[in-house]
């Protein structure tokens, strides 16, 4: 009997080493151009960052790209901000206090390029362009995509690359909202989608099909061989991402944003509508980040309870991510209970929305 103790302890002693190494995230999101940030710091990114550190902070996803504007010295990039190498700077700043740096990279979202070549533009199921998205299935722009991370991996020497927008656009989908009528406009039903996934799953389509009747003839048809069609590809381009970042930096880690649904939601509909199959995509991601509520009301919160508890069945890493503003109105209460219940494991939307209303920053100040 004492010697069975004994292996308790041990096991115990075991198991609470192995979790303590379990690293928790107390996250922000900051984007430095919030006029909240430039009117507080102006241009002073130590000052900046040392109050990031006194809250406790762990991580800051910072954006480093928006279109055609670099937020860091690019070569590829045609446009440049007007805060010159503040990001660099700041980078370093976090660096210093050992707080770490994610490069939000938007994936497939991209205004420039979709209206420089309107050709790459993403389609619906109704055969209409999908504004500001760009189809995932286009090799010559995932290469883009490609260098554009290989230069920020250079020049920024992130800790992270925060992959948003990494999915197939879906219209009418909010984030843990269903639409009344309960209907998502899918995608990509581009030219090179019908032409690639003909050849792919044997489809024919009838001569002078529309874009919206090629479109319900595999959806009504060829559902799993779309599903899975489309999933490979993003799964494989995530492959390709990491890769490539541990090739120049083996310790930065990849994160993916996606919705809080867990897997049968809406008939596996993050692998359906999105394209994200969590379970190859988990192989090549460090954590997924299960971006924020529109609301936070009880429907939405047992959602993301039951996405989080998911993840954790299937060894895999979720952090949530709340927005500030769907607490403003009284939800002072309920946005501590929401820190507390994911004690050191959240990130939040925004810093700048923190700095603009005080008590939540003091919440978030003081739940560590
Ligand atoms: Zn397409």
């Amino acid at each position: 009997m004492k010697r069975l103790c004994r292996f308790a302890v041990f096991f115990i002693m075991l198991f609470t080493a192995s979790c303590s190494s379990y690293e928790r995230v107390k996250g922000v999101h900051l984007q430095l151009q919030d006029p909240a940030i430039r009117q507080r710091y102006g241009g002073e990114m130590g000052a900046l960052a040392d109050e990031l550190k006194q809250a406790g902070v762990t991580l800051v996803i910072a954006p480093v790209l928006e279109d055609a504007t670099a937020y860091y010295p690019s070569d590829l990039l045609p446009q440049r901000w007007e805060y010159g190498t503040q990001l660099l700077a700041f980078r370093h700043e976090l660096r210093r206090r050992n707080i770490r740096f994610a490069a939000c990279v938007p994936v497939f979202k991209d205004e420039y390029t979709q209206r420089s070549q309107p050709v790459l533009q993403a389609v619906n199921d109704y055969g209409a362009g999908i504004r500001g998205w760009i189809c995932p299935s286009r090799p010559e722009y995932r290469n883009y995509k490609l260098q554009i991370i290989n230069e920020i991996m250079l020049i920024l020497q992130p800790d992270a690359i925060y992959l948003e927008h990494c999915s197939y656009p879906a219209e009418n989908a909010q984030n843990g909202k269903i639409p009344p009528n309960n209907h998502i406009r899918s995608s990509c039903f581009c030219a090179a989608c019908l032409r690639d996934f003909s050849e792919y799953a044997d489809v024919k389509f009838a001569a002078n099909a529309s874009v919206a009747e090629q479109a319900s003839h595999i959806l009504n048809h060829y559902r799993k061989e779309w599903t899975l069609w489309r999933s490979g590809l993003i799964t494989a381009y995530v492959e390709t991402i990491r890769r490539q970042v541990h090739a120049m930096n083996p310790a930065c880690r990849i994160l993916l944003e996606r919705k809080p649904w867990t897997e049968k939601y809406l008939n596996t509909g993050l692998q359906q509508i999105y394209g994200l199959d969590i379970k190859t995509l988990q192989s090549y991601v460090d954590a997924f980040v299960l971006s924020t509520l529109p609301e936070p009301d009880t429907g939405n919160d047992s959602l993301l309870t039951a996405a989080l508890r998911e993840s954790a069945d299937l060894g895999q890493r979720a952090i949530p991510a709340f927005q500030v503003r769907n607490y403003l109105r009284n939800g002072e209460e309920r946005f501590r209970s929401d820190l507390q219940s994911r004690r050191r494991n959240f990130i939040i939307y925004d810093w700048g929305q923190l700095l603009n209303n005080r008590r939540f920053l003091n919440i978030f100040i003081t739940e560590s």
